[in-house]
């Protein structure tokens, strides 16, 4: 299938793996959405860098010199990726989760906070500092304008309020209504930041377009290694809050003060919440993924995956045990070309009669091809879309049990009907 090259190659394509049944097989990376496999390019980018990386912001020397340029440059590579209006800020971070967390912090005083219960949890529990209200689980995008719109209007439009909401979801790859769902918070007052973790690896994200005051995603659903992400968006909040880190690099001057004290004037610039060395690998990485995307060009992406979700869901749809997962209820990506699809490459589903733990250890034992079970740190939505109780699992799914037991993973698919409890996950994008 022509179609199907890889637009962009990726590290590990030719990885064999033992089979249980003998012999061995390449690799099929199912699993784009927990961490994508990292370009080709990417590495080599890194590769061609790393004899000369050295401290940024630290040093005199020529190589500190040239890493503070890569870093600084990097932002800026972000900046116009995310296109992001003058004056937002690109703040290095972590991951998604740390992303969140930081704004979480940031948060000016009073600050409501409103978010879909089916949010995954990095997007659900940072707001520890706020009022939340969750949103109970819309069954339509529509449905998610209104209900949002609703909770909005019993405000005190004179407060800040926050929304967080995913651009598309880790469990369903179903696109959310970000545009309109920014919209109906601008229209009560409210900001809005995008989880764009699911959605930046294969749509365009554009911070103009959708008119979000903030996004984040991570390096590592995004071709790049893991250890890096982004929280990109405006500086106000951001600068009006205490540093997310304190230490060198964040502030500006620190004075011992008369009576004893220490005196610090922050900086007013990302760097006031990238306290400490920063991972200048990590932001190099991720304006390499940047530029590879764009150049690839996302139409083009958007495209070919159309049309390898179709050929899942084809797929899918011709064993009658399957129930693909859905929360808005269109299974149809293959909208003629250029109409914006309904999902990404992310599909979850259940075997009717299998435990979903088993089916995906017997595709990787069997098969050699790696997907995801379990809950996706979408307890939730995973609870709303199985319409059951799932399994007691460890966050994340990690097994609450000893190595080597699998936690509440009961009988065998030999044992006949069991309840799926959670569900098995495919994922895939530029790199499939
Ligand atoms: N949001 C969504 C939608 C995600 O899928 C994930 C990762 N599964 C996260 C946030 C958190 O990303 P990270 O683990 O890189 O912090």
């Amino acid at each position: 299938d022509p179609c199907c090259d890889a637009p962009l190659p990726v590290l590990g394509r030719d990885v064999t793996v033992p089979l249980v049944t003998g012999g061995e097989v390449t690799y099929a990376a199912l699993d784009y959405a927990a961490s994508a496999p990292v370009l080709q390019r990417v590495w080599d980018d890194v590769a061609a860098y790393a004899p000369y990386y050295g401290s940024v912001h630290r040093g005199a020397g020529y190589l500190s010199q040239l890493s503070t340029d890569l870093f600084e440059n990097s932002r800026l590579t972000v900046h116009e990726f995310l296109d992001c209006r003058e004056g937002d800020q690109v703040v290095f971070t972590r991951s998604t989760t740390d992303s969140l967390n930081l704004l979480a912090r940031a948060l000016p005083e009073g600050c409501e906070v409103f978010v879909f219960e089916t949010e995954h949890h990095a997007s659900l529990l940072p707001w520890t500092n706020a009022r939340v209200t969750y949103l109970n689980a819309p069954r339509t995008p529509g449905e998610a304008v209104r209900t949002l719109e609703s909770a909005l209007a019993g405000r005190d439009p004179h407060g800040p309020a926050l929304v967080c909401v995913t651009g598309a979801s880790n469990v369903t790859g179903e696109l959310w209504p970000v545009r309109e769902l920014a919209a109906a918070a601008h229209a009560h007052g409210a900001r809005i930041v995008l989880d764009a973790a699911q959605l930046a690896p294969h749509h365009r994200v554009s911070v103009r377009d959708l008119d979000v005051d903030w996004v984040a995603f991570s390096g590592h659903k995004l071709y790049a290694p893991f250890g890096s992400g982004v929280l990109a968006g405006r500086a106000d909040w951001l600068q009006g809050a205490e540093p997310y880190l304190a230490g060198g690099g964040a502030s500006r001057r620190v004075a011992r003060r008369t009576d004893g004290g220490v005196d610090v004037e922050w900086h007013t610039t990302a760097a006031r919440h990238e306290a400490g060395s920063p991972n200048v690998i990590g932001a190099y990485a991720i304006a390499s993924a940047c530029r590879a995307l764009t150049e690839a060009g996302f139409d083009a992406l958007v495209e070919r995956e159309r049309h390898l979700v179709a050929k899942v869901l084809a797929g899918l749809a011709e064993v009658p045990e399957v129930r693909v997962l859905s929360l808005f209820g269109d299974d149809s990506p293959s909208r003629s070309a250029g109409e914006t699809p309904t999902r990404v490459g992310v599909i979850s589903f259940v075997v009717e009669g299998w435990n979903s733990s088993h089916f995906a250890a017997a595709l990787s034992a069997e098969y050699g091809i790696g997907v995801r079970d379990g809950l996706f740190c979408a307890h939730p939505l995973v609870r709303t879309l199985l319409g059951s109780e799932p399994q007691e699992v460890g966050e994340c799914g990690a097994p609450d049990a000893e190595p080597g037991e699998r936690s509440g993973v009961g009988g065998s698919p030999a044992d006949g009907p069991a309840r799926s409890l959670n569900a098995i996950r495919v994922s895939f994008g530029a790199g499939t």
